[in-house]
């Protein structure tokens, strides 16, 4: 069946996108009732409603995956599973090396494009639909559940919790709520969206919340050390090789510091994607340094950027100017053409955020280049 036969019951009612999905609403609406009109509710309430009543669902999350998307999309699969329910776990990237080990990791199917029938897309850590890089996910009824401080309501039930340390803690909510059991196995994919979101209960969203979280999870069953095992000691020659090249790129001024790497170093260090991942917190980690990027080169002409700020520098209001979004210490954009103009571009807008934060401070910004 092509995703333009697919069944009606959930995809043509409702909100359309960008309308919440009220409460009570939400129940007429699956019955293919009008709205009595915006009554406001609880959306955790209203996606617990589209997986009873639903069958079959698509699980998604954004492009080039990270820990927290891959362990909430496997956790939210095994409760839909609990549920007595079909759920197809969908990435357009390949889930990196240190992921595969996770319960499920091989059931997530790599693919440019879905096909339905669905009754709800739930969509985990998405701004977008594009951000997925899926294709075919227009036409369904779309349940969006989001922690970043760039969510954007574009679905047809837009759950966003800024304050979640991962988009895993809302699943966690979310099986909570469906009377789901959080097995040893849901509570290792759950662990690991905290572990590798917080950076090790490094980043600003780590909370009393979060330990109250990884201790249920633990108890559930979580093994943190064998988890963090995986995603801390398993690294790959090539990534530590890349790392090299992208410290000998190391470039410092002030309160900032960048860094990159070009597709010939990638080639040259048979560098995978997943090797860039956490590069740019070298740059951030240095003794005052407030903000941080990384630049890669794609093959394809364009550039992939990573910034990173430990303190004032507000890096998701600078992506999403360029295109992009993230979370406040930590976000990301792909921009296109060359690197030396990709870097012309965000460090115009690094430096001008520094030195504002500088004068709102009566700070002078010294220089120290390297
Ligand atoms: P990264 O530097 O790729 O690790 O991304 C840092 C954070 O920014 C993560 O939370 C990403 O989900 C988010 N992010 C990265 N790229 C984008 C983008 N193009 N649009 C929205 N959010 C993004
Ligand atoms: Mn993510
Ligand atoms: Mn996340």
């Amino acid at each position: 069946m092509g995703e333009n036969e697919q069944k009606p019951p959930i995809a043509a009612i409702g909100g359309g996108p960008g309308e919440q999905v009220n409460g009570p609403a939400a129940g007429n609406a699956l019955n293919g009732a009008s709205s009595p009109g915006k009554v406001p509710v609880d959306p955790l309430a209203a996606i617990v409603d589209v997986l009873r009543r639903g069958e079959r669902f698509l699980v998604c999350s954004h492009s080039r995956p990270d820990g927290d998307a891959v362990g909430s999309m496997l956790a939210t699969g095994m409760l839909l599973a609990q549920m007595g329910k079909r759920a197809d776990l969908v990435a357009a990237d390949r889930i990196p090396n240190i992921y595969r080990e996770l319960p499920g990791a091989e059931g997530i199917r790599i693919a440019m494009r879905v096909h339905g029938p669905y009754d709800a897309v739930i969509m985990l850590e998405c701004d977008s639909v594009e951000r997925t890089r899926l294709r075919g996910l227009e036409p369904f009824f779309i349940v969006n559940i989001d922690h970043h401080a760039t969510g954007q309501e574009f679905g047809a039930i837009n759950w966003i919790d800024r304050g979640a340390a991962s988009v895993g803690e809302l699943v966690y909510r979310l099986v909570r709520a469906a009377g789901g059991t959080v097995t040893p196995e849901m509570a290792t994919c759950l662990y690991t969206t905290i572990l590798t979101d917080t950076g090790g209960f490094c980043y600003g969203g780590t909370r009393p919340s979060t330990f109250e979280l990884a201790r249920e999870l633990t108890q559930a069953g979580a093994d943190p050390i064998r988890i963090a095992q995986e995603i801390y000691f398993s690294t790959a020659t090539s990534k530590l090789l890349l790392l090299g090249a992208a410290l000998s790129n190391l470039k410092r001024e002030g309160r900032l510091a960048w860094l990159w790497v070009t597709h010939q170093d990638m080639v040259r260090t048979c560098a995978a994607e997943e090797d860039c991942e956490g590069i740019v917190n070298y740059a951030v980690s240095i003794a005052g340094v407030e903000a941080a990027a990384f630049l890669r080169e794609l093959p394809e002409g364009a550039i992939r950027l990573s910034l990173r700020s430990k303190g004032r520098v507000d890096v998701a209001a600078i992506a999403a100017r360029l295109g992009g979004g993230g979370h406040e210490n930590a976000a990301g954009v792909t921009l296109e053409g060359t690197l030396t103009r990709a870097l012309g571009e965000i460090l115009a807008e690094l430096r001008s955020n520094v030195s504002r934060l500088a004068h709102d401070s009566g700070e002078g910004q010294g220089r120290e280049a390297t």
